[in-house]
């Protein structure tokens, strides 16, 4: 059966920065997901060595900083390295990522400037993963991840 590596968060698992989960899957899709992929969770932040709750982060250029002001850019490498390296491993060549997050975004990230304005980019790890051929979907695309032969 096809892998395909799922945001920790969507599945329900509680790994955001906030302490929550971000359960974006119905459980009829998850049920149609589990019979045509083996689901594999990963959080790259967590990966990454950030703690569960943790300040949130968001992406400024190459760099990646907390609320706080800490630089957290080595963390979210490490969490897209680990990633891939998950991928590489396992033969995963399909990841479905929770959209706006700094880590695992497809289209659209906050600014950096923690005022809740979304501009177009990825996050770390969807990055690193697109630039090494996996398909990487969003929440908002599940039905394409169903719909492939
Ligand atoms: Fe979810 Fe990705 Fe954030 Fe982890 S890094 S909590 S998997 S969005």
């Amino acid at each position: 059966m096809e892998k395909l590596l799922v945001s920790s968060c969507l599945l329900g698992m509680a790994t955001r920065y906030d302490g929550k989960s971000k359960k974006s899957i119905s459980d009829g899709d998850l049920k149609r997901l589990s019979e045509k992929y083996q689901i594999i969770p990963f959080c790259p932040e967590i990966y990454g060595g950030l703690p569960t709750p943790r300040v949130p982060s968001e992406r400024i250029g190459e760099l990646v900083k907390m609320k706080n002001g800490a630089d957290v850019t080595e963390n979210y490498k490490k969490g897209a390295s680990e990633a891939l390296s998950l991928c590489l491993t396992m033969n995963i060549k399909k990841a479905l990522l929770k959209e706006k997050s700094p880590s695992c975004a497809k289209y659209e990230i906050y600014d950096g400037s923690f005022s809740g304005t979304l501009v177009n980019g990825k996050g770390v790890s969807a990055e690193l993963l697109t630039e090494n051929g996996i398909d990487v979907y969003n929440e908002d695309e599940i039905s394409l991840l169903l719909n492939q032969k």
